[in-house]
């Protein structure tokens, strides 16, 4: 607006001076051409000047002077007067150069008026004078006609300004509401200004960034993402705190072992941890790691360790890491055992052995000698069983990639009743085997003819002499299972010792005196195991025991 009344102003004002200049020139021409129509009148010019109708410029009537040499005036059509005028600057201008010209105000009058003189032949002096009518802006007869345009142009540049100001402000409206949404997590909204000046170019630039922030944001929320499910599917604990030991990050390992069942983010770790051993732990500078028990929640045998978080080289905190290592210790302690009770195992017949053979060095009779030998003949025979079992246990155990192959159960079973059917026989103990499976199995050949040969070996082991029947049914159901079951008439399990006998050296009573070693079912779970099956004993002391295995079949 400041603008344009400024232009209207200046407009005005340079316009209203053209034209006045425009007029000034123009009435000056005209006096002059008075002057050069007087010049023509030779004598008798005061007579002359008086009869000549009256001549106006700008309705203005002219005054003539008539002036001499001197300055004296000779006439003038208006006033008598009587001053002299050789000073007056037209006059001295027309005296030396023929023409002279001054605009000046008129006291007598009260005008301001434009003179214009022109030497005459006979060296005296006309002089034509008229008041200049110049153009003020605020004429009383301007002014209403003024105001109009002003108004007009005023409201033109309101409309105009308005659509300017609109042009402008929208996009930097729609730049803004998207800054704030964006602000608020909507990272796909776009600024939609599509001009072509600056603003246009602004919507793009700011897209442009949306579009990279947006990039960037996932990325980080990807990043964030992956640390977040790795920390979560990790099998041991890990906590970051800072230097004020304010939970930064936990994973959910971390909350099963420390019995956490809140969200602690932010808040002291040390409020949440009861146990005195990880809290001394955590707060001592020296320690790294530490292998500890905790009782509660649940009794475990943890690896601490401690680390510090850096950033640049600022140390923000620190990371504890908890490794549940209860199986280990307890695989450890099994080891351990195992080898206590296979040293324990191997003595008894050893001590026995070497008994007998130092005794025998003092025998002297025959029938004793036989004896004695008979004796370090078995115990050495069942050093070897002891020995065989050991290693074939361990040989499961360790897993070796073994020979997997598909074959028929029923045919490893007729080869297991091949070799034991002479056992049987001396022991009068009928064999009966009952086969309706044609479903294939997978794994080991091998492993299934020891398993097989463990249970009926015990079934016919652990039956009654001349009247004991060994039962052995393979049958295959619509549930995806091959089921072998040994029954035997036998002299059956206490039921306490029902749960134990799969373990190592277990033996149910050991005046049995069956000679067995006692890891003959832990070889068959195993095996078992590694078929993906299952086993389960029914037993009632002195009726007989049933041994039931399932392996799943390969469906054809
Ligand atoms: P062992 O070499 O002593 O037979 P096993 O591991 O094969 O060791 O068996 C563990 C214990 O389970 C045996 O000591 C035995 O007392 C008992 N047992 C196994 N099979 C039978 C069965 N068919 N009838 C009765 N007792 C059995």
């Amino acid at each position: 607006m400041i603008t344009v009344l400024f232009v209207i102003l200046i407009l005005t004002s340079s316009f209203i001076i053209e034209i006045n200049m425009q007029q000034i020139k123009n009435t000056k021409e005209e006096l002059r051409n008075v002057n050069n129509l007087i010049s023509q009148f030779g004598d008798n010019i005061e007579t002359k000047i008086d009869e000549m109708p009256n001549i106006k410029i700008n309705d203005m009537g002219i005054r003539l002077t008539l002036i001499d040499n001197d300055g004296n005036v000779l006439y003038d059509n208006e006033e008598k007067s009587t001053e002299n005028h050789k000073d007056r600057s037209e006059i001295k201008e027309a005296m030396e150069n023929g023409e002279g010209y001054a605009t000046r105000y008129s006291d007598t009058i009260k005008v301001k008026l434009m003179y214009y003189a022109t030497r005459l032949d006979n060296n005296l002096i006309i002089r034509s004078a008229v008041p200049i009518k110049t153009i003020t802006v605020l004429q009383k007869e301007n002014i209403k006609s003024y105001l109009l345009i002003l108004f007009i142009v005023v409201l033109f540049s309101i409309f105009l300004s308005l659509r300017l100001v609109r042009r402008i402000i929208e996009p930097v409206k729609e730049l803004e509401s998207v800054t704030f949404k964006m602000a608020n997590g909507d990272y796909k909204i776009r600024a939609n200004v599509k001009t072509n000046d600056e603003l246009g170019s602004l919507g793009s630039s700011f897209n442009n960034m949306a579009e990279q922030l947006q990039i960037k944001i996932y990325e980080v929320i990807e990043k964030q993402n992956k640390i977040e499910s790795i920390l979560n599917s990790m099998d041991s604990g890990v906590v970051a705190v800072d230097n004020n030991n304010n939970v930064i990050s936990i994973n959910p390992c971390a909350e099963l072992i420390l019995g956490i069942k809140k969200n602690i983010i932010g808040q002291c770790l040390s409020d949440y941890i009861t146990d005195y051993d990880i809290s001394s732990f955590i707060a001592e500078e020296d320690e790294n790691d530490k292998e500890i028990k905790i009782l509660h929640p649940i009794e475990r045998d943890l690896k601490i360790k401690k680390s510090e978080m850096i950033n640049g080289r600022e140390n923000i905190g620190k990371v504890i890491t908890f490794q549940d290592i209860t199986d280990m210790k307890r695989v450890e302690l099994m080891r351990s055992q195992f080898v206590a009770n296979v040293s324990h195992e191997l003595k008894t017949p050893l001590t026995s052995i070497k008994g007998f053979a130092e005794t025998l060095r003092f025998v002297n009779d025959n029938e004793t000698r036989e004896k004695f030998l008979d004796i370090i003949d078995k115990e050495a025979e069942r050093l070897t069983r002891l020995i065989n079992d050991i290693l074939i246990l361990s040989n499961i155990e360790s897993n070796l990639v073994a020979d997997v192959e598909e074959f028929l159960p029923g045919d490893v079973i007729d080869d297991v009743l091949n070799i034991m059917k002479k056992t049987a026989a001396s022991k009068d103990i009928m064999l009966e085997f009952e086969d309706s499976n044609s479903e294939l199995i997978l794994g080991d050949r091998d492993k299934f003819y020891q398993l097989g040969l463990n249970i009926i070996e015990n079934a016919i082991k652990y039956s009654k002499d001349n009247k004991g029947k060994v039962k052995i049914l393979s049958y295959s159901s619509s549930d995806g299972y091959y089921h072998l079951n040994v029954t035997d008439n036998g002299i059956g399990i206490p039921k306490e010792d029902v749960p134990r006998i799969f373990e190592r050296f277990y033996r149910v009573d050991k005046s049995r005196k069956k000679g067995g070693t006692g890891l003959g079912l832990a070889i068959v779970k195993h095996i078992v195991k590694t078929f993906n099956g299952d086993i389960c004993v029914e037993s009632e002391l002195r009726e007989g025991t049933t041994f039931k295995v399932k392996i799943p079949y390969i469906y054809s």
